[in-house]
């Protein structure tokens, strides 16, 4: 790869990556999959030059590590996975926007599929590159969601280039290095610490058989010594300006997650690059269009004048409105083909604007004449996709027995799981079926609340990862100082009535507590229903762990105004507040696998997730637990992060 042009001040450039089957012209996008399938599209509706790469992270597919059916049965991926025959597909250890990883060890990373925290050792994920033959791989790496400790750090390093070593030995071995690239996974980490890849990229077999390199962290500390390799940017963005942003700091390829965010929530594009310069005097531009809005059920234009996708060459703004309105499944499949479309066109202007050098001039017209953030989402999203955690025997029969037995027939509609709600009591109902999922708030502000998470404070982290380690008087000095120090945070969180779970009786209360504390996680319950007393039970034990967030629960009578507001009709509902922001609202258990037994940590994942606390933790000092609730048998020279 050589960079053919570059726009100073910017790293922006324009360059290709040779794979097997074809030639990636860069900057350009990788999709997410979910299970190996573009959400809401089947191959015959993808356009494969709009798509021509996937990502996909097998994490999602090794319930059962090597008897799981990708390596059981013969066939590499692209048998596996809904794609066009001509994509190329990526396989990474992890989800592309991956659930926290608690551990890891010398051997294995812990990983989180649908069925639970599994141990991923780096022999069973080279085997399953090596069986499954992708065009690009990521070697195994050790990055963890949240802020690592200071002593985690270097092994982080160790673990990606002992692990790429392994991969890059098998590969040769079973020659199959010219049809599976291998991306270097640079972790998260402070360039001070990247120093060993310097060394180790001098070495020959590094620069003939590693591609690339996926960065985890930041751009900017990867040594420049490195700059030859395309990047791959592995940050969620969440904005088409944080993307342009990305190129500028020397992104090649990005992930186009926000794709997915948008069309989930019904959000149709509507930017192009480079904008349109005739509407710099005027207001600003909107980035996209929430269809559900009813000002375009009687709109019979297409979603975006002059788009040449198969949705606007057909299909008018009002019949989108009215699909997503009626919950048609349809309605998501025209607005992903759109907004694909768009975000590939897109990319195309970035390659375009490079090349004539005005990328720098482009970006700040860009920024000028479109608002910075997507609208507020006010519809449903789609159903929950591919499966869900704890599958095991969670849900409820679908019909009733035919037969009862006589004496328990009268109480049946009591004790029995039917899909039928239960009674609605003061017009609410008890949550028994998986709901639709709910993506209430402003998407970009739930990816800012998720990348907020990746930037915690570091301090707490650090301290907790060197425990051990205190022969050192100065050193001991300063963690005594921290200590004191996060003993104030606790007081003073105590003061304002954080770490104990509190019922509020007015929603003037939980109105003033959203707009004074930071995080705010609020129960809305009724007191007969028998999931709201579980959740309460759960929430209960969090607050006694989380001092940074205020745990409230209020009876959901007596906020009639609230609960019309937000469309609050099934109980028990948890609605999280960052910042005075709603980032997210849980319906029932449906997050939580859907399952009365749910483990507190489940609830706790969840709330992390939408940043509503600042980490995991383990109350349990003597036979620690592991996040799953399971007895933690994990030996001295693994590393997590939540002890
Ligand atoms: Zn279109």
């Amino acid at each position: 790869m050589a960079a053919l042009n570059a726009c100073y001040p910017s790293s922006a450039r324009i360059s290709s990556v040779s794979l097997k089957s074809k030639v990636l012209q860069t900057p350009c996008f990788i999709f997410p999959t979910s299970k190996g399938t573009i959400p809401h599209l089947t191959p015959d509706n993808i356009n494969d030059n709009e798509v021509p790469i996937v990502y996909f992270g097998l994490e999602d597919s090794l319930d059962l590590l090597e008897k799981s059916p990708i390596f059981t049965v013969d066939g590499e991926i692209d048998k596996w996975v809904a794609g066009t025959p001509s994509q190329s597909i990526l396989i990474a250890p992890r989800r592309s926007i991956p659930l926290p990883s608690v551990s890891a060890g010398p051997q294995n990373i812990e990983i989180l599929t649908s069925s639970g925290l599994r141990k991923l050792t780096n022999e069973v994920y080279v085997k399953a590159i090596t069986k499954l033959r992708p065009e690009i791989a990521i070697a195994l790496n050790d990055n963890p969601s949240n802020v690592p400790g200071v002593k985690r750090k270097p092994k982080m390093t160790e673990r990606s280039i002992t692990w790429t070593n392994e991969l890059l030995s098998s590969l040769q071995n079973n020659e199959l290095t010219e049809k599976v690239k291998v991306f270097f996974p640079v972790p998260n980490v402070e360039t001070s610490y990247l120093t060993p890849l310097i060394e180790r990229f001098r070495e020959s077999d590094y620069k003939q058989h590693i591609t690339g390199l996926a960065c985890y962290g930041d751009l900017q500390s990867i040594p420049s010594d490195l700059s030859i390799y395309p990047k791959l940017f592995l940050r969620p963005l969440l904005t088409p300006l944080a993307i342009l942003q990305s190129i500028h700091q020397g992104a090649d390829i990005i992930m186009a997650d926000l794709v997915n965010q948008a069309s989930d929530s019904g959000i149709a594009f509507t930017f192009t690059f480079p904008a349109p310069v005739e509407n710099l005097l005027n207001r600003k531009l909107e980035l996209a269009w929430d269809m559900w809005n009813n000002r375009f059920a009687t709109d019979l234009s297409p979603l975006q004048p002059g788009c040449s996708c198969n949705t606007c060459q057909s299909y008018s703004r009002a019949y989108v409105h009215h699909l997503l309105q009626a919950r048609e499944l349809v309605g998501w499949i025209m607005v992903q083909q759109h907004n694909i479309h768009v975000f590939h066109n897109f990319f195309a202007g970035i390659r375009d604007s490079i090349k004539a050098g005005n990328f720098l001039r482009d970006t700040e017209i860009f920024e000028k004449i479109y608002s910075p953030n997507f609208p507020r989402t006010t519809g449903l999203g789609p159903r929950k996709r591919g499966y869900q955690m704890d599958l095991t025997d969670v849900q409820p029969k679908e019909n009733k027995p035919s037969w009862v037995q006589l004496k328990s027939e009268t109480n049946d509609a009591e004790t029995s799981h039917t899909t039928k709600k239960k009674e609605s009591i003061q017009g609410f109902q008890e949550s028994e079926l998986p709901e639709m999922d709910t993506t209430v708030s402003n998407f970009a502000d739930n990816y800012a609340a998720l990348s907020d998470n990746q930037s915690v404070s570091e301090l707490e982290e650090d301290l907790f990862a060197e425990l051990d380690d205190i022969d050192d008087t100065a050193y001991r000095e300063s963690r005594l100082q921290s200590l004191k120090e996060e003993f104030e945070r606790v007081s003073i969180a105590k003061e304002k009535g954080h770490m104990q779970y509190l019922t509020v009786e007015s929603e003037r209360e939980v109105m003033d507590i959203t707009t004074t504390s930071k995080r705010v996680v609020i129960h809305f319950f009724h007191p007969d229903f028998r999931r709201c007393k579980i959740m309460d039970s759960h929430l209960e034990k969090i607050s006694k762990n989380h001092w940074e967030t205020k745990f409230i629960r209020i009876e959901a009578a007596n906020a009639p105004f609230l609960a019309l507001k937000l469309g609050l009709k099934v109980l028990p509902v948890i609605l999280c507040y960052v910042d005075a922001k709603l980032v997210s609202k849980l319906i029932g258990f449906t997050d939580l696998g859907n399952n009365d037994d749910f483990d507190t940590p489940v609830l706790e994942f969840w709330l992390l997730k939408w940043a509503a606390i600042e980490k995991l933790k383990e109350n349990n000092s003597s036979g620690k637990k592991s996040i799953m609730g399971f007895k933690d048998t994990k030996n001295e020279s693994e590393d997590s992060d939540f002890e």
